[in-house]
């Protein structure tokens, strides 16, 4: 079947499992009843995506507070008591970020219950977010390893232990979110791109990296600002990713001035191409959809192309949300029959 579809990753979260509209949301519940309710929104947020049509699954990040912090918390040797201020993103935001004090292990699982909740909820085929290695060692300050890439694969490795448990929990797709990558691109051909294969090595399953130009807040906002006319960051960095291990690459393109021809810079990899804008509440049509999917088509063999939404929902109002997805899926509907 042409243009399967899937979304980045997130969803927003129900108002009574967390304040709703933000990053960052604090949960409304504690203990077994927090559990309880992480549980029950994974499972609605599976719903909304059958419903809307969507083929490859996500549980939301429902239990997760924010992206990169979901996967820290359960990580032994980050003081998150005596937090420090480092300008991430090269100084696109400031923020209060945790130290690494010794060397990493994993507490033990991290995402065992959502993902064992989200297989035995959905007969569909289930993608699974983690942080890319890059990225995280960008939201953290290194009081211990002293060299920046040696910490990332430390996190790699922990990546991988996580990435492999959820592959046995029966996770069809492993996606590391970098959007690092076009922040630091420099660094990508050098060594992001093999901490990253290090995190997916031994992996039966599908990978995936998504990169983008992150949510619709107002910093990322302000940022696309600066980078001109024509987004071309991706061009130092696609010819690294397409001669690596990952199979599938997922990039924002709707409303994105990304040069959609930087695409075929990425011969052999499936593309997850974003037709669904998250920065903009404005809800697409079928044909919005369709037309985004042609355009890449031009410089992406049909067969190779996965529609998407261009990032996470989380900080979106959850109406708008569902009438995306809904979007997504009669889009790629419609493009099934007018260009399959
Ligand atoms: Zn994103």
């Amino acid at each position: 079947m042409l243009f399967p579809t899937t979304i980045a990753g997130s969803l927003p979260k129900p108002e009574w499992l967390a304040e709703p509209n933000m990053l960052w949301a604090p949960w409304k519940a504690k203990g077994d009843e927090l559990a309880r309710a992480k549980r029950d929104a994974t499972m609605l947020a599976l719903k909304v995506q059958e419903d809307a049509g969507i083929d490859l699954l996500t549980e939301g990040e429902q239990a997760r507070q924010h992206f990169v912090h979901g996967f820290l918390e359960k990580v032994d040797g980050i003081d998150f008591a005596h937090k420090v201020e480092m300008g991430i993103r090269k100084d696109r935001y400031k923020a209060m970020v945790p130290q690494v004090v010794a060397a990493l292990k994993l507490k033990g699982r991290v995402h065992a219950d959502e993902a064992r909740v989200a297989r035995a909820h959905t007969t569909r085929k289930l993608k699974f977010t983690l942080p890319g290695p890059m990225t995280i060692i960008d939201t953290l300050a290194d009081s211990h390893y002293g060299d920046r890439v040696k910490m990332a694969f430390a996190f790699a490795e922990l990546l991988n232990e996580e990435a492999r448990a959820l592959e046995a929990d029966g996770i069809n797709m492993i996606q590391f979110d970098e959007p690092a990558f076009n922040v630091f691109m420099d660094e990508v051909p050098v060594w992001g791109i093999k901490a990253l294969e290090r995190a997916a090595q031994g992996l039966k399953c599908e990978t995936a990296v998504h990169i983008c130009y992150g949510y619709g807040i107002k910093a990322n906002v302000d940022w696309k600002e600066t980078l001109g006319s024509e987004w071309r960051q991706y061009e130092e960095i696609f010819p690294a990713i397409a001669e690596s291990s990952i199979q599938q690459v997922a990039i924002e393109c709707r409303n994105s001035k990304v040069p959609l021809d930087l695409l075929a810079l990425l011969k052999g990899k499936k593309i997850q191409a974003g037709v669904i804008d998250v920065a903009s509440d404005t809800v697409e049509t079928a044909e919005d959809v369709v037309k985004v999917i042609e355009a890449v088509s031009k410089f992406v063999p049909l067969s190779d192309i996965v529609a998407t939404t261009n990032c996470g929902m989380a900080p979106m109002r959850r109406d708008i949300a569902e009438a995306k997805l809904m979007a997504l899926g009669a889009g790629a509907k419609l493009a099934r029959q007018k260009l399959g």
